[in-house]
């Protein structure tokens, strides 16, 4: 389904981007995985080749997205390599707690830099390759961008600002043959979460409470958010743009009463 198609997937260490780029590897197209988190990203790049029908070996680039540097890069090394883009999926991100009260401009500029600015910058020099290949993008947003959830005040806004900025490019591409979307999961059990600060006793708490806060009664998991990743990139979803796709188990149609 994507033989001699390029897709770059960021944060693909782990969770969602690791799941997803597995998935393309599956189908058959060259995949490109970026993090920082070398050990982890070499396993990945070996089970995507086991995975892959003609054993294609993922191009592997260290990238922190925070530095600018890094995410230019990314691109310089996939065009020198495969010369083409067709699908990125923007999916590095971090999550980190607190409120109003509690959050330090330290932490909302880490947050707003990785989850807004850093796919701002890479899409910005993606996009004209991505014009040349009448490619596609997919944003990996959360439920938190399209619901409001206390303390966890910057990581929302990050969100809201993703899925604007996939409606905008949308539109803004839409005459040139790109296609822009989202997916907005609910919580997953990737472990996202400890990294942002939950210790073990609370993320277990946290994953049953999904039992209510999820209307299926389950947190999701990554291939859950992988296959509609790989929906949106595909051919099936031609006539699919600027669309904020909820993977969340109904989560975003409840309202407690
Ligand atoms: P993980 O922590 O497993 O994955 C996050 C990925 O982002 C890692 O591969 C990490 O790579 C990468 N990353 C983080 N910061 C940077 C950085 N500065 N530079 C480069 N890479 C970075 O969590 P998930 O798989 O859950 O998260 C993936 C996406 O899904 C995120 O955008 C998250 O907001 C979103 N999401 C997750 C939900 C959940 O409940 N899990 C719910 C809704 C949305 P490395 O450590 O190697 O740098």
């Amino acid at each position: 389904m994507f033989s001699n198609k390029v897709v770059l997937i960021t944060g693909a260490s782990s969770g969602i981007g690791a799941e997803t780029a597995k998935e393309f590897s599956k189908l058959g197209a060259n995949i490109v995985i970026t993090g920082r988190n070398k050990d982890k990203l070499n396993n990945v790049v070996k089970q995507c080749e086991e995975l892959s029908p003609n054993k294609l070996k993922p191009l592997l680039i260290i990238a922190d997205m925070n530095k600018e540097d890094d995410v230019e890069n990314i691109i310089k090394t996939t065009i020198d390599q495969f010369n083409k883009i067709d699908v990125l999926v923007n999916n590095a991100g971090i999550l980190e707690s607190g409120t109003i009260e509690t959050t330090s401009l330290e932490q909302y500029d880490r947050v707003m830099g990785t989850n807004v600015r850093s796919p701002y910058h890479l899409t910005m020099l993606a996009a004209p390759h991505l014009v040349k290949s009448r490619g596609n993008i997919v944003n990996v947003s959360s439920v938190t961008g399209m619901r409001s959830f206390p303390n966890v005040l910057a990581y929302c806004m990050s969100k809201a600002a993703l899925d604007q900025f996939t409606r905008c490019v949308a539109l803004e591409l839409a005459p040139k043959g790109v296609r822009v979307n989202a997916v907005n999961p609910g919580v997953i059990s990737t472990g996202l979460h400890k990294k942002g600060g939950m210790d073990d006793e609370q993320y277990e708490a946290f994953l049953k409470k999904c039992a209510d806060t999820h209307a299926l009664g389950r947190p999701g998991e990554s291939k859950e958010v992988s296959s509609v990743i790989v929906f949106l990139a595909s051919e099936g979803a031609s006539n699919i743009t600027g669309a904020t796709l909820p993977v969340d188990g109904g989560r975003h149609a409840m309202c407690p009463r």
